[in-house]
């Protein structure tokens, strides 16, 4: 027998109309790379994503077809997110920290249609389009009186609020299927492309719905919410779309992401609960202590993206009474997996257990179920000891990659994750190292295997390995191992040098050094967890 409620697709647009509706007052602020603060409400908000629908339909855009940005937090960002997926069309978030190159591609491999682009970004976008095939549009997200001069770009180049004033306000959002993609992010992996992850709008509800729990996120329509996690960074981890569905404002922080900015914000507009990686708390965490200020209404802190040190755990609480929700994801789940938040019997642990738990990426959110499974594919107890990969499935983890030919990564329904963790037997799951050699430098990825690839061009390497030595600010950054050539007398300095304009500045290695041979495995393999033991504190002072 069926039920007889009604059918209602989990639809994006759904989350703005709510908004809308029932928080229509309720204040979106951002700090514009214009460099003012800006305000508007959810009122406003849903009023120009209806015009920019309006205006995606006017260029041409058709249902299923990409819609690209290139842009830091802010309002119109956010109108887009909903322009774009509201009217049937993909939203594209790219991450301008790759190396141009990979922009190129993964620009391409989309297809997008149109990029949307901050000012700050037109360099960029201007070396970009001479490379790419697929769009024909880009749109200078700002006003007349602050359109970049355009070299490359000339008649392709256009206004965003000029699209927005020649558009109308009237529009109904389309009822699509919910299974229908909303929006798409891509990863950057070890090996080979990067990769698309396609979400759905049925995903991406489930997703805000399960977030917003007192468990996971904790978001309420009293919270003023400050995502420092980018928006081109998996969604920021899902907070636009949250604070619509529970009426919370919204505090963007655009390009300033410095300590002082941050606070600055966090202050002025009152915020309650940020999210971000731990690189970016490490700035402003040391801009409180050495101004000697203080979080008058920040509650809350979601660290994810990268490990939550202690230390930082125990700053925020300890010196300025902010707890910290240690979380675990990645762009493969929309990101969220895992929150450390505790149990009722936790509550009463002594404060080096807690911090021990709090160490902890935390314990599955409804909706995603995990196992961690040793090298035969058998699962593991939850003992708290026994590591092994870690894998999981859920409704929104993606089962196959956008536009790849490659078989599903789904191992018998299950998507490995590529980290290998322990659970203990309250189901907190600990990472305790990653399959993958890629090196997170503050909360971004680095591929050790191009960084590899480079060095090996050089006419006097032999073999390179890298792999992330641990930072004082960074987390880890790349550290190369060289051997050289018999008789080569190549330095540092000149291997280091090789690396100009064949890397992203950020993903060059921090250093080189010499050694008289790589240890290999059984098969073959380099063994790179000895070499991570043998040099790990090589950028840590002392
Ligand atoms: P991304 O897809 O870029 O979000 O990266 C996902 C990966 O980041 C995961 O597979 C983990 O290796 C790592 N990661 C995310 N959150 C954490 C965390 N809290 N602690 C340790 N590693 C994390």
């Amino acid at each position: 027998m069926q039920g007889l409620m009604m059918q209602q697709p989990l639809l994006v647009a759904s989350l703005l109309t709510h908004a809308e509706r029932h928080h229509g007052a309720r204040e979106i602020v951002s700090r514009r790379v214009e460099g003012d603060i800006h305000r508007y409400t959810y009122r406003d908000l849903a009023q120009r994503a209806r015009r920019m629908a309006n205006a995606l339909a006017a260029l041409g855009i058709q249902p299923g077809e990409r819609v690209a940005t290139l842009a830091w937090n802010g309002y119109r960002h956010m109108e887009l997110y909903f322009a774009a997926s509201g009217s049937g069309a993909v939203l594209h978030t790219l991450n301008p920290r790759l190396h141009i190159d990979q922009l190129a591609y993964i620009i391409d491999h989309a297809q997008d249609r149109v990029v949307f682009f901050d000012v700050t970004f037109m360099p960029l976008i201007e070396s970009v389009a001479a490379r790419v095939k697929s769009p024909k549009v880009f749109v200078a997200m700002t006003d007349r009186a602050h359109m970049p001069r355009a070299h490359v770009l000339s008649t392709m180049l256009m206004c965003y609020e000029d699209l927005i004033d020649a558009s109308s306000d009237a529009f109904d959002w389309p009822l699509v299927d919910e299974n229908s993609a909303s929006s798409l992010c891509y990863t950057s992996g070890t090996t080979g492309h990067p990769k698309g992850v396609l979400y759905s709008h049925r995903s991406t509800l489930l997703h805000t719905f399960s977030a917003a729990l007192p468990d996971s996120l904790n978001c309420s329509a009293r919270d003023s919410i400050l995502p420092v996690v980018p928006m081109f960074h998996v969604n920021a981890w899902g907070l636009p779309y949250i604070a619509c569905m529970v009426g919370a404002k919204l505090v963007f922080p655009g390009a300033a992401l410095d300590g002082a900015s941050l606070h600055e914000l966090i202050e002025s507009e009152q915020v309650t609960l940020s999210a971000g990686v731990p690189t970016v708390w490490q700035g402003l965490l040391a801009h409180v202590d050495e101004t000697k200020g203080s979080f008058s209404s920040m509650r809350r802190t979601v660290i994810g993206g990268a490990p939550c040190p202690t230390a930082m755990a125990a700053a925020f609480q300890e010196r300025y009474q902010v707890d910290v929700l240690h979380a675990w994801g990645m762009t493969e789940l929309s990101p969220l997996g895992t929150v450390c938040s505790f149990k009722a019997h936790q509550l009463a642990l002594p404060q080096p257990d807690r911090y021990a738990l709090q160490a902890k990426q935390g314990r599955a959110v409804f909706g995603i179920d995990m196992k961690i499974v040793g090298p035969q594919g058998l699962e593991l107890p939850w003992d708290g000891r026994s590591a092994g990969d870690l894998m999981v499935r859920g409704p929104w983890v993606t089962r196959q990659y956008f536009g790849s030919d490659d078989a599903s990564p789904l191992s018998d329904g299950w998507f490995p994750t590529g980290d290998i963790a322990k659970i203990d037997p309250d189901g907190f799951m600990q990472i305790t190292d990653r399959s993958k050699d890629v090196i997170k430098s503050g909360g971004e990825w680095i591929s050790s295997a191009e960084i590899e690839n480079i060095a090996c061009l050089h006419p006097d390497v032999t073999t390179a390995v890298c792999i992330g030595a641990r930072h004082p600010k960074w987390d880890e950054r790349p550290l190369l191992l060289v051997v050289k050539k018999p008789d080569s007398a190549v330095t540092e300095h000149e291997l280091l040098r090789f690396f100009d304009g064949r890397l992203a500045k950020w993903c060059m290695p921090d250093a080189v050094v010499f050694i008289d041979s790589v240890p290999h495995g059984a098969t073959g393999k380099v063994l790179k967890h000895q070499l991570r033991d043998q040099f790990t504190d090589y950028f840590v002072p002392g």
